[in-house]
């Protein structure tokens, strides 16, 4: 893959290779098989983001284990609450199971602060987060994630799942925003 690309009117340049990300996967998975080796958790992973990152994290999961797809959807509560991102399309009952959610990057903790009241709601017995990228110098909302792979600066990033105008989620590396 080129070190350099230009996504529409961006410029980007390599930040994390294929083999590093794939290095930072096996270690998020031993830890999983690891913590939930006598349990059977239930992976819930938000779409679009974090497919690719879901995709090779679950074939390095050896417990036996579900897996569910979820959506979020934008929306305004009131004029004054600004905009709340609603889980949708959980089909699987999350009462007593052991969910993980699987998250492509945590920027200010928005979003994760946004579905965790929700997926409280439906009762589960624990929920821990895995997320492949995390920002904590942009960090607004605290959030306690179990499973990192990458911390990351403050920029930009696409590729490996990761979308610039939805252009770049098929990269199999990382890249960042670069000055050009
Ligand atoms: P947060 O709510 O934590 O600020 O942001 C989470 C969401 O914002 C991610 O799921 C992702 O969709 C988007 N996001 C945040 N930072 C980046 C980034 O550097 N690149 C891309 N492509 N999306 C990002």
């Amino acid at each position: 893959m080129p070190e350099e690309l230009k996504i529409k009117d961006l410029h980007f340049s390599k930040f994390i290779n294929s083999d590093k990300i794939q290095t930072a996967i096996k270690e998020i998975a031993y830890l999983i098989n690891r913590d939930y080796k006598d349990k059977n958790p239930l992976f819930l992973v938000i779409l679009n983001g974090a497919f690719m990152f879901a995709s090779d994290l679950l074939k390095c999961v050896e417990i036996p284990c579900e897996v569910s797809f979820v959506k979020l959807k934008s929306y305004h509560k009131t004029e004054s609450s600004g905009v709340i991102k609603k889980l949708i399309g959980i089909e699987h009952d999350l009462s007593n199971k052991d969910i993980i959610i699987v998250e492509d990057i945590v920027d200010s903790g928005r979003t994760i602060n946004d579905v965790l009241p929700q997926i409280n709601s439906l009762n589960p017995k624990s929920i821990k987060i895995a997320t492949l990228l995390y920002k904590p110098m942009s960090i607004e909302h605290e959030v306690d994630l179990a499973f990192i792979g990458f911390e990351i600066p403050d920029a930009f990033v696409v590729g490996y799942g990761l979308d610039y105008d939805g252009l770049g989620r098929n990269l199999q590396d990382i890249y960042q925003l670069s000055e050009k």
